[in-house]
C-alpha cells in the first residue's frame, strides 16, 4: 500500500494543529461532531426522495465511544459516508476546508486565531491524536474504505469492513508528556462538558455510554449502589430557534452562527422571531458584518433555510428574501408548511409570501434600529453591503424606495464621513434648493474637480458618489422628502452665484466665439458656454439631459462598443487668463484659435477622466504650443 503525500497547504496546517496551544484543543470534538451532523443532514435530505434509503428518524445519530485501555476515542455517525474518491478529495486536501481557503499565508502564521475562532475542520483531530483512522461507507459505493494517517507525511486508503452506512472516526489519543495531559479527552465528564459547550443544539442525538450509579433494589443497605453503563443522549437537541429568547445568551447566537457556517465573521445583529398568527413561524436571522468573498458575483445565492416543524425541507429558499437583503443569513421554521411541499409549489405558496413580507419588514426596522443605536456597527455593515441596498433602490423601478431610502448613506463634503439623507436634509440651509451630489472615482478626485467649486463657495454640503451604482440609484429615487437631487456637474445646479455673474458685455462679445467653437467641436459637445460655476479652473465639461458623464462611463464600460453618450457642454471660465488668450487668437490667428479650442476640449476630457479620442494628436498639439 503506497502512502500518498498531503498537499502543501495541508501539511502546513497540520504542523500548526499539532503544535497548537492547549486551550484550543477541545474544539476538535466540535469539528468532528459538526461534520457528522452535516453528513446526517445529507443522507436525511437524500432519503426524502430516494426510496432505497431508510427514512426513519431514529436511524440518525452520532455516538462517542472513549476507550481508556486502547487509548482511543471513536466518533460514529449514520451519515452519508464517503466513497474512496471522497475520502481522497475531502481529507487529502485542506483547501476544501472552508475557513482556510480565505486565509493568506501571512495570516496562517498567526494561525492560533483561526483555530480558536472557527476551527479548521477535520484536521483539528491531529491536535490530540497521533494517528487518525476513518472508516466510511457511502450509499454510492459497494464497499467501505479505510483512510489512515499519522498526520506527519501522508495517508493510506484501503478497502475495509463496515456493515452500515456512515462514518467511524478513530482517534488514537496522544501519550501524555511532562507538561501536557491528553488523558482528559478520554474522560466522560470532560467529553460531556465539551459537547454541552459547543454542540448542544446539534439536531441529532449525540449518544454516549455513561456510567450511572443505581441503588441495588434487593439490598437493605441504602448506600448499596451498583455501577451500570447506560446509553444516554448528552446534547439537549432543542434547536436554538425553538428556545425562549431569555434562555439564550449573545454567545449562544454567535456560536450558532459559526456552527452553521453562515460566515467567519461575527454578525452585527441577530433577529429572533416567534410569530403566532395567520401563519405561525419562528425565524432566526443574522446580519453579517463582512461580505462573503463571492457576494457581488453571480455565484452568490441568497436564501434562508426552511424547516417544517424542525425538519429541514429546503436548504436555500430564495423566495424568503428580497434581493436587496440577500446578505441576511438564517432560517425559518413553520408548522404551517407541509413537509412534502415541492419547489414549484413553494413559489406560489401564500404562507411563504406572508412570511417573506413579515421578515422583510422586520429586517428593515432592525437595520434602522441599528443605525440609530449603534452607528459604528451599522457603518461597518454598510461598508460591506451598502452597495446592495443601492442596487435595490435602482432595480424594479424604485418600488422599494420606501424600504430603502432611510437605510442608505453617502460620504459627504461635510467631514467625509457617512451621512443619511435625513441628516443631510435636516442640515440644509434655507436658501439651498436641492440635494447636491458630485460623481467621480474617489473623494480625492471629486475634491479636485472644477464642477464643485460653486457649491464649495456657497458652503453647501454635497454627497460624494464614488460607486457606479450611485447615480443610477438616485435617478430612480429622484427626491427625498420633496427635496430633489441635483448633480453639481449638471446643466442647471440652481446655485445662484452672486459673486461671479457672467459679465453681460463679455457674454455679448463671446457669442460668435462660442458659436465658432461649437462648430469646431461638432459631434463632441452639444454646446459651448461661459461658466458661472468655475472659480480657479479654465474649463470643465458638464452634462445636459438625463444621462450624466459618470453614467456614460459606467455604461460604456459595460458594453463593448460605447453606444451611449451623455450630452456634454463645454464650459469656459471667462475670468481665467486662458479665456483672454482665446479671445486674442480669435481676433488675430485662426490656426491658433482652432488649436486652443481642441486643447481646451481635450483638457476637459482629461479632468473628467474620459478617454482622449487621439492622445498622440493631443500630445503633438501641446508640444507645438510650447
Ligand atoms: P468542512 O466541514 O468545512 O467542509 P472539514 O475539514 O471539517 O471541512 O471536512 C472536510 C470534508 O470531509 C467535509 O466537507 C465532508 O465532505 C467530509 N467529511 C468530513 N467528515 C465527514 C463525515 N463524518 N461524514 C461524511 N463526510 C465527512
Ligand atoms: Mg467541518
Amino acid at each position: 500500500m503506497t502512502k500518498k503525500a498531503f498537499k502543501a497547504e495541508s501539511k502546513r496546517l497540520l504542523d500548526l494543529m499539532i503544535n497548537s496551544i492547549y486551550t484550543h484543543r477541545e474544539i476538535f470534538l466540535r469539528e468532528l461532531i459538526s461534520n457528522a451532523s452535516d453528513a446526517i443532514d445529507k443522507i436525511y435530505y437524500r432519503a426524502l426522495t430516494d426510496e432505497n434509503l431508510n427514512f426513519d428518524k431514529d436511524n440518525y445519530f452520532i455516538k462517542i465511544i472513549p476507550n481508556k485501555d486502547e487509548r482511543t476515542l471513536r466518533i460514529l455517525d449514520t451519515g452519508i459516508g464517503m466513497t474512496r474518491e471522497e475520502l481522497e478529495d475531502n481529507l487529502g486536501i485542506i483547501a476544501k476546508s472552508g475557513s482556510l481557503a480565505f486565509k493568506s499565508a501571512n495570516e496562517l502564521k498567526d494561525g492560533y486565531d483561526i483555530i480558536g475562532q472557527f476551527g479548521v475542520g477535520f484536521y483539528s483531530a491531529f491536535m490530540i491524536a497521533d494517528k487518525v483512522t476513518v472508516i466510511s461507507k457511502s450509499p454510492d459505493s459497494e464497499t467501505a474504505y479505510k483512510w489512515e494517517s499519522d498526520g506527519s507525511d501522508g495517508y493510506v486508503i484501503e478497502p475495509a469492513e463496515k456493515a452500515s452506512l456512515g462514518t467511524e472516526i478513530i482517534l488514537h489519543i496522544k501519550d501524555n508528556t511532562e507538561d501536557e495531559d491528553f488523558d482528559e479527552y478520554l474522560e466522560e465528564y470532560r467529553i460531556k462538558s465539551i459537547v454541552k459547550k459547543y454542540s448542544d443544539f446539534i439536531r441529532y442525538p449525540i449518544k454516549m455510554d455513561v456510567e450511572t450509579k443505581k441503588k441495588i433494589e434487593s439490598s437493605d443497605d441504602k448506600d448499596d449502589y451498583e455501577t451500570i453503563i447506560e446509553e444516554k443522549t448528552i446534547n439537549s437537541m432543542v434547536p436554538i430557534w425553538r428556545k425562549n429568547k431569555n434562555e439564550l445568551t449573545e454567545e449562544d447566537y454567535k456560536n450558532f452562527y459559526s456552527e452553521k457556517h453562515y460566515g467567519f465573521d461575527e454578525p452585527v445583529k441577530h433577529i429572533h422571531l416567534n410569530v403566532d398568527g395567520t401563519v405561525s413561524y419562528k425565524a432566526l436571522l443574522f446580519i453579517p458584518e463582512t461580505r462573503p468573498y463571492d457576494y457581488y458575483t453571480k455565484d452568490y445565492e441568497k436564501g434562508l433555510e426552511l424547516y417544517s416543524s424542525s425538519v429541514m425541507i429546503m436548504n436555500r429558499c430564495g423566495e424568503l428574501l428580497p434581493d436587496y437583503f440577500s446578505f441576511v443569513k438564517g432560517l425559518v421554521d413553520s408548522e404551517d408548511l407541509s413537509l412534502n411541499i415541492s419547489r414549484e409549489m413553494l413559489q406560489h405558496d401564500r404562507q411563504l409570501k406572508f412570511i417573506a413580507k413579515n421578515i422583510k419588514n422586520k429586517i428593515k426596522s432592525e437595520l434602522l434600529n441599528l443605525l440609530e443605536t449603534d452607528r459604528e456597527k451599522y457603518e461597518s455593515f454598510y461598508d460591506s453591503f451598502g452597495r446592495q441596498l443601492k442596487y435595490g433602490l435602482y432595480s424594479d423601478f424604485g418600488v422599494n424606495k420606501e424600504d430603502l431610502q432611510d437605510l442608505i448613506m453617502f460620504k459627504t463634503s461635510k467631514d467625509r464621513s457617512y451621512r443619511t439623507l435625513k441628516e443631510y436634509v435636516e442640515d440644509m440651509p434655507e436658501d439651498q434648493k436641492y440635494i447636491y451630489y458630485a460623481s467621480g472615482e474617489s473623494i480625492e478626485k471629486i475634491d479636485k474637480s472644477p464642477q464643485i467649486e460653486a457649491a464649495v463657495d456657497k458652503g453647501y454640503e454635497f454627497l460624494y458618489f464614488t460607486e457606479e451604482v450611485d447615480e443610477f440609484a438616485i435617478n430612480v429615487l429622484m427626491s427625498y422628502k420633496d427635496n430633489e437631487f441635483r448633480s453639481l456637474a449638471g446643466n442647471d445646479t440652481g446655485i445662484e452665484s452672486e459673486q461671479i455673474d457672467v459679465d453681460p458685455e463679455k457674454e455679448k462679445d463671446s457669442k460668435e466665439i462660442l458659436a465658432d467653437m461649437k462648430k469646431l467641436l461638432q459631434g463632441k459637445v452639444s454646446d459651448v458656454k461661459l461658466s458661472s460655476r468655475l472659480r480657479k479652473h479654465p474649463v470643465c465639461l458638464v452634462s445636459e439631459g438625463d444621462l450624466s458623464i459618470e453614467m456614460e462611463k459606467v455604461l460604456s464600460s459595460m458594453s463593448d462598443g460605447n453606444l451611449v453618450k451623455a450630452e456634454k457642454v463645454l464650459e469656459i471660465n471667462p475670468e481665467h487668463s486662458v479665456y483672454n488668450s482665446l479671445l486674442e487668437s480669435y481676433n488675430n490667428d485662426r490656426d491658433k484659435f482652432e488649436l486652443y479650442t481642441d486643447i481646451l476640449y481635450n483638457q476637459a476630457l482629461l479632468i473628467e477622466g474620459l478617454p482622449l479620442e487621439d492622445p498622440v494628436d493631443f500630445a503633438d498639439k501641446v508640444s507645438k504650443l510650447m
